[in-house]
């Protein structure tokens, strides 16, 4: 259970054990020490008086006397014997105790009255000129009990409370100390989900924890800054060629177009005339995909109409489904608008459409439906084909990514990265379901940023 607490709740835990272990022996030591002081004060206290008792007692015209010159309290008694065991002189508000408890001279006892404790310390036979005393006294425990009880009363209130100040202090501190943690910790979220401009926020103080959100922010500032070359490379690329590509197409369909090209030449031409064409399909797919990371795709927010698109995706690949006598079904509400561009939409089901097309068995089934709600669009594209093998459906949204390259020659492996750009640039969600032999469905989801006609 310890290993699976969060740190700071850890951190709280030992910080109020150890500072309960430390005031626990602090009032430990403090209890026994005070409790041996007052004992020696006790003890001092009846051997003095012993001695000046003793010292009281006088021999006057053959008999013994004694006279007290010593202030009495009630917090002592004495009993002063002569040889014979009668009672020369006593003291105190319960001198029976003294016939309670034998004799033991020189030896300190603890002894219990009815409302006390009392400590007792008998002389030695003492000799007074032709006579012999004994002198007996008590002192009363009252003070050390009473300060003792004290002291256990502070320990029994002052020890849980100070466990609550450690226990809210420990917490605070945790929390505190923790905070810029927890904070590398929800950056970090946001950029493992891709969003590489986000920084820790920087601490004002520079301890080892400030250290720290520094050299991230910098290492953050660095791999932003390659992921941005990588990007901006892939995208010149592209670009730069574009041209070459363009100019080879030209002067191959020129070279086709020759009455003099032999048909052995005419082969190998018009298949330079495919590599170019999907040469300038890759290019085309990179500069969309590189230009709409980057933020520089230009695309215009407006209401669209859902059914519209596809109507005219139906009709581009009419041709294509004619010729596998594919049969595509459109369950869109007329009605349905929805806040989006115009052309990524268009290019989002052509991409979609054409990939059912190309993986649908021949005289298969095409299902394009959509629903909403208050509060999201729901689209999804479905087909009856060959379906995504199970260990490719992680991989299928990456770009160059073709599962069975084997089966399909034509595609480039960009278009789902594209289709998946579109859908996050619109603030939606892609999840594609598969089964091998039985068909492949992708469902679309997006914020009902959308309205119904009229
Ligand atoms: P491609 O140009 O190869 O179609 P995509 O990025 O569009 O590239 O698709 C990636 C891969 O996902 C395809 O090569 C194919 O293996 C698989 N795939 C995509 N759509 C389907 C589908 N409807 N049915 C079966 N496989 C599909």
């Amino acid at each position: 259970m310890f290993k699976a607490m969060r740190l700071r709740d850890k951190m709280t835990l030992w910080y109020t054990t150890l500072a309960v272990i430390a005031v626990a022996a602090f009032s430990c030591a403090l209890y026994f020490m005070t409790s041996y002081v007052l004992q020696e004060m006790l003890e001092r206290e009846a051997r003095l008086s012993l001695q000046q008792l003793s010292a009281q007692v006088e021999f006057e015209n053959g008999m013994l006397t004694f006279e007290n010159e010593v202030p009495l309290s009630t917090g002592s008694m004495y009993y002063i014997m002569e040889q014979d065991g009668s009672e020369l002189a006593s003291y105190g508000k319960d001198i029976t105790l003294f016939d309670r408890v034998p004799m033991e001279p020189g030896k300190y006892r603890e002894v219990k009255s009815d409302d006390d404790d009392w400590l007792l310390l008998d002389s030695a036979p003492m000799p007074v000129e032709h006579s012999v005393v004994r002198v007996r006294v008590a002192i009363s425990c009252a003070l050390k009990t009473r300060v003792l009880s004290t002291l256990l009363m502070v320990f029994g209130i002052g020890i849980p409370l100070i466990m609550l100040i450690a226990l809210a202090g420990g917490f605070l501190i945790a929390k505190h100390s923790l905070h810029p943690i927890r904070q590398i910790i929800h950056s970090a979220g946001i950029i493992s989900g891709g969003d590489l401009s986000e920084r820790i926020p920087n601490s004002p103080v520079k301890d080892e924890l400030g250290e720290l959100t520094d050299t991230l922010n910098q290492m953050l500032a660095n791999v932003e800054t390659s992921f941005a070359r990588e990007k901006r490379f892939t995208s010149d690329a592209s670009h730069e060629l574009r041209t070459p590509v363009t100019v080879m197409r030209a002067y191959t369909e020129s070279m086709l177009a020759e009455k003099e090209t032999s048909n052995e030449q005419r082969v190998s031409l018009q298949t330079m005339l495919t590599e170019c064409d999907h040469m300038q399909q890759i290019i085309n797919q990179l500069l969309t995909i590189t230009r709409g990371q980057e933020g520089r795709y230009p695309y215009f927010m407006e209401a669209i109409n859902l059914k519209a698109i596809c109507c005219g995706v139906a009709e581009t690949h009419a041709d294509a489904l004619a010729e596998k006598s594919i049969s595509l079904h459109l369950d869109v509400p007329a009605d349905l608008i929805l806040e989006a561009d115009q052309s990524l939409m268009t290019e989002l089901f052509l991409n979609l459409v054409e990939n059912a097309i190309k993986f649908g068995k021949p005289h298969g089934k095409i299902n394009v439906s959509s629903s909403s709600d208050a509060s999201q669009v729901k689209i999804s594209v479905r087909d009856n084909g060959i379906g995504i093998p199970t260990g490719a459906l992680p991989h299928i949204f990456e770009r160059f990514y073709r599962a069975d390259t084997a089966r399909d020659r034509s595609g480039t492996g960009l278009g789902l990265s594209i289709v998946q750009w579109i859908v996050e640039a619109h603030h939606g969600i892609i999840h594609v379901e598969s089964e091998p032999d039985q068909g492949t469905a992708f469902s679309i989801v997006f914020p009902a940023k959308q309205t119904k006609d009229g």
